[in-house]
């Protein structure tokens, strides 16, 4: 049989110049991670090939007795990182995830209620493009405007007029600790359900450096590729066994057909990688690098950050005050070889396709195995980067400390060429 080389010249070439742009730039999407060589190796693996509809020791196929022992090790590592009694390692994303959760507690037509878009939201939190904001009633709370922390009297508030049958808590863009036990309380004085969305954060908790919604939320979700930096993927815990069943149905037949053992085995992976010491020594390093990065740039003229600091690993930057807007920003960093999203802040007074922030995180970075010293650098690179006033070969001259940046720390140096 062919290689993909021999196969498809064309998609070859563009893995390797994918593979070759990873490595030359420095990775900065806040969403972004590396998997580790492990994790790629169990999902390029022959257990694409396998239906398995159904879940271990109950399929409606022959044939999957090693998928079944590949998935039962997913759900009891992801359920022993993070002391969960429940666990579902099938849903393809995080959406999906969120949409089956939704639609195992809830009815169409009945309100929700989530951090609004514009204050760091998820689009499946109820945006009205989303399904999430087409099938029901979206009421969204927000940040306060004088400190940007979620506003959680107004959380209550909203909970008490509008009577939400889901919270949501959870973020993809906010640099702060939510309250989960504070959401709880809210949630079981309505006769709410909560639902955590840790995607962005579950890294963090699993390397016991954020506080765990498991104690807290009915039902937790999740991605596996942010901050836990494994495949692209979805999952659901809970505290309990409580909404088991409900749940599980949701998931199949209710959302998806047959499962993704191979991603679910690099699930497994990733998740045996979560418990170990190194893993925690990264996070460690991700959360570092937000703090450092988030002090070099409030102490720049005309550059703030969201809430003032970092709890997390990201940094929303605030260009409210800036004459560069977020796309701007978005380009200059692009041109030295960082890579960021753009991003509105909160109360942003431009439209959401320029905005007036950029996203960044530390995750991937860290993952390459940058340390307290990288980061600084990385930081003093964005904040003379942001400089409306910089000059092209200024511009140039960051961009050659990218490039020597990237190089002390290569990418997947032991795969092959
Ligand atoms: N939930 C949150 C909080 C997110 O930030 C994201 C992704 O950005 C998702 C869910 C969706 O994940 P996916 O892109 O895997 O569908």
């Amino acid at each position: 049989d062919r290689s993909l080389a021999a196969a498809d010249p064309e998609v070859h070439a563009r893995i390797a110049d994918e593979r070759s742009r990873q490595h030359r730039t420095l990775e900065m999407i806040a969403s972004e991670n590396f998997a580790p060589r492990a994790v790629m190796e169990a999902q390029g693996s022959v257990l694409t090939n396998k239906y398995a509809e159904g879940y271990p020791g109950r399929r409606y196929y022959g044939g999957c007795e090693h998928v079944d022992v590949v998935e039962q090790l997913a759900i009891d590592r992801l359920k022993a990182l993070f002391g969960a009694e429940y666990a579902n390692v099938q849903p393809h994303s995080g959406a999906q995830a969120n949409a089956a959760v939704m639609a195992a507690l809830l009815t169409p037509g009945d309100t929700i209620l989530g951090l609004d878009l514009a204050h760091g939201g998820h689009l499946t939190h109820g945006m009205h493009l989303n399904f999430s904001g087409r099938l029901y009633d979206v009421a969204a709370y927000h940040v306060r405007p004088d400190d940007h922390r979620v506003d959680m009297a107004e959380v209550s508030r909203l909970a008490h007029e509008r009577r939400p049958a889901l919270i949501i808590a959870g973020w993809s863009a906010y640099p702060r600790q939510q309250d989960f036990a504070e959401f709880r309380r809210i949630a079981d004085a309505v006769g709410a359900w909560l639902m955590v969305d840790m995607a962005h954060f579950a890294g963090l908790v699993a390397a016991g450096l954020h506080p765990s919604p498991v104690p807290h939320a009915h039902v937790v979700t999740s991605t596996t590729h942010k901050t836990l930096g494994g495949p692209r993927g979805g999952v659901i815990l809970a505290g309990t066994r409580e909404l088991a069943k409900k749940l599980n149905s949701s998931v199949f037949p209710g959302q998806q057909g047959g499962p993704l053992e191979h991603v679910i085995a690099a699930k497994a992976v990733a998740f045996k990688l979560a418990a170990e010491p190194e893993f925690r020594e990264r996070q460690v390093r991700t959360l570092a690098g937000a703090r450092l990065l988030a002090e070099r740039l409030v102490a720049e003229d005309g550059i703030g950050v969201v809430s003032g600091g970092t709890d997390v690993h990201l940094v929303l930057v605030d260009l409210r005050d800036s004459d560069l807007d977020g796309k701007q920003a978005e380009d200059r960093l692009h041109r030295v070889g960082i890579t960021v999203n753009r991003n509105a802040v909160p109360f942003d007074p431009r439209p959401p396709m320029v905005s007036s922030g950029v996203r960044i995180g530390t995750a991937a970075l860290a993952a390459r195995g940058f340390g307290d010293g990288d980061f600084a650098a990385v930081a003093d690179v964005v904040a003379r980067a942001l400089r409306p006033q910089v000059t092209e070969s200024e511009l140039d001259a960051l961009a050659d400390r990218v490039a020597a940046l990237a190089d002390r720390h290569p990418l997947y140096p032991e795969l092959p060429a």
